[in-house]
C-alpha cells in the first residue's frame, strides 16, 4: 500500500489585494500634510517672518496668522472654526494683506493685550544709556 501524502489541491490561492488604495491615498492626502502645505503656502505669502519690528521669527511653526482688524471671531464665524478652512478661504482671497498678516505666538499674545510687549522693551532698553549695562 502506497500512502499518498494528501496535498491539498485547493492552493490555487487567489489572494484578494486590499481593494482600498484609492480610500488610502485619500487619507494620505488629506490630513495633516495638506494642511501643512497650506500653512507653508500661507507663510510664504505672508512674508515668511514675524511682522513685529523686534522681532525676527522666521520658524515656520512659531508663526501664526494675524487678524488686523481682530476679527477672527468673526472670521471664524463665517468659515467655521476649522483652520483649514480658513487657510483656504484666505487662499481663494488671493492671500490679502490688508487684514492679515505674520506674527510670531510671542507677539501675538502681546498683539492681543494692546501691543506687543517688544514696544515696551525696546522703550526700556532706548531709556536705559548703552554703557550701564556693561
Ligand atoms: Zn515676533
Ligand atoms: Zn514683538
Amino acid at each position: 500500500m502506497i500512502a499518498r501524502s494528501a496535498s491539498p489541491r485547493h492552493s490555487m490561492s487567489r489572494r484578494r489585494r486590499p481593494s482600498t488604495p484609492l480610500a488610502r491615498m485619500r487619507v494620505r492626502k488629506s490630513g495633516l500634510s495638506y494642511r501643512r502645505e497650506l500653512r507653508a503656502e500661507m507663510i510664504d505669502a505672508y512674508g515668511g517672518k514675524c511682522e513685529c519690528p523686534h522681532c525676527d521669527v522666521t520658524i515656520p511653526e512659531f508663526l501664526t496668522l494675524e487678524h488686523k482688524r481682530k476679527d477672527g471671531a468673526e472670521h471664524r464665524r463665517r468659515v467655521g472654526r476649522n483652520a483649514q478652512a480658513q487657510l483656504l478661504d484666505l487662499k481663494r482671497q488671493g492671500w490679502p494683506t490688508e487684514d492679515h498678516g505674520l506674527l510670531c505666538f510671542n507677539c501675538n499674545l502681546g498683539a492681543g493685550t494692546g501691543e506687543c510687549p517688544h514696544n515696551g522693551i525696546a522703550a526700556i532698553a532706548v531709556a536705559i544709556p548703552q554703557d550701564t549695562l556693561h
